[in-house]
């Protein structure tokens, strides 16, 4: 049955792939977004499309629309952008959050959150399982991101209690592909953008910490399999591949993919950088049968050619 189907954040990198896949399927797409770090390129074709609608909106203010399903996408996800302003990046996870589950409360319909590993924070548990309620320094300068997701996990859980909402709680380990924002700061894009450019490739710290890294596609396939779960489906749930690599083993990699004469060179740990972060995704294999496929230099390689298509387009 098709639907009419909102994601806040659709401009941005993750939302942009749902609202394709969501258009493909056949439903109609809702995609609300103010722009702070989503791009009118990554949407640019979908814009005539007959099931695709856009509307510029900040979620932290109240939305009146008529839909069937939300996915809440909405937040800056990258370091450099949610620290710009990190009154904003708290308001959008907390005052968007309850504004798009006063929204699901009336239409009474499912809503998805796109909560986040960093609720483990520098986590003491290893790999990280759903239970662990995670290490967070309450007052740091990646509070205002990782406490907002927090309490909008919160939020999502109360709204089940109290109203009894349909929702979905995903926490989302480091996920990459095409239609990353090129100057996001995150490490995949920073590390081909560099070394397409041949400039130096930039690791904090000794480059000894961990993270696995999922392609895109794949956390958007663990996305539907998880909205079509029956109520009781509630999560957390954690979505990541479990591959753990070192930051050095990241940059050597892309290196070994793009070519040409980048230099590794350090630069100073950020503040409150987690040591290691690799998901435990035994319950999304138990309950919704998922788990990636796509190897990370496979992935790497498909992100690579975008970036390279959009790097010579903008020089041309
Ligand atoms: P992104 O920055 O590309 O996308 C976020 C989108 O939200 C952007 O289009 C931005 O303009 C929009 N946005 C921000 N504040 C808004 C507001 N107040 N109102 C309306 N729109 C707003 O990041 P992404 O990687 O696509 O992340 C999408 C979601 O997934 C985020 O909630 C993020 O926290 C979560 N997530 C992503 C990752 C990852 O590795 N990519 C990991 C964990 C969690
Ligand atoms: N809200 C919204 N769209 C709706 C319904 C509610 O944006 O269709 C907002 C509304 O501004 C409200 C918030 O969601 O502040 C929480 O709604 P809820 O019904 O839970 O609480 P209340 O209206 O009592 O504050
Ligand atoms: N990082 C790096 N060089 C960069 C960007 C990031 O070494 O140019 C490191 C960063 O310190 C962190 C890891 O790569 O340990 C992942 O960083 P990212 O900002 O992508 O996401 P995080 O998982 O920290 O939210």
């Amino acid at each position: 049955m098709p639907k009419r189907i909102l994601i806040t954040g659709g401009a941005g990198f993750i939302g942009s792939h749902l609202s394709r896949r969501l258009l493909d399927e056949g439903h109609e797409v809702l995609c609300v977004d103010n722009f702070f770090t989503g791009t009118r390129a990554n949407i640019e074709d979908l814009l005539d499309h007959k099931r695709f609608e856009l509307m510029r909106h900040d979620i932290t203010f109240p939305l009146y629309v008529e839909v069937d399903e939300i996915f809440n996408l909405a937040c800056p996800a990258s370091p450099v952008h949610y620290q710009f302003d990190p009154v904003q990046t708290t308001k959008t996870s907390v005052v968007g959050s309850i504004n798009m589950l006063g929204l699901a409360k009336r239409l009474k319909v499912p809503i998805l959150q796109a909560s986040t590993s960093e609720v483990y924070g520098d986590p003491h548990v290893h790999p990280q399982t759903e239970d662990y309620w995670g290490n967070v320094n309450p007052i740091g300068v990646r509070s205002c991101y990782d406490e907002g997701k927090r309490c909008a996990e919160t939020l999502f859980f109360d709204y089940r209690r109290q109203h009894n909402l349909t929702i979905k709680v995903v926490r989302i380990f480091n996920t990459y592909g095409p239609r990353m924002h090129p100057s996001d700061g995150r490490v995949v894009s920073n590390f081909i953008v560099q070394a397409l450019r041949g400039d130096n490739i930039t690791i904090f710290g000794e480059g000894s910490q961990t993270r696995s890294f999922c392609y895109v596609d794949d956390l958007i396939e663990g996305f539907l399999r998880l909205m079509a779960t029956p109520d009781e489906v509630t999560g957390p749930i954690n979505l990541g591949n479990p591959n753990e690599f070192t930051i050095r083993e990241l940059a050597e990699l892309v290196l070994d993919i793009v070519g040409g004469n980048s230099k590794l060179v350090s630069r100073p740990l950020p503040k409150d950088d987690p040591k290691q972060r690799k998901p435990d995704i035994t319950l999304a294999r138990e309950t919704l049968g998922w788990e990636p496929n796509v190897q990370l230099r496979q992935g790497l390689e498909r992100t690579v050619a975008y970036f390279d298509a959009l790097l010579s387009d903008k020089a041309s």
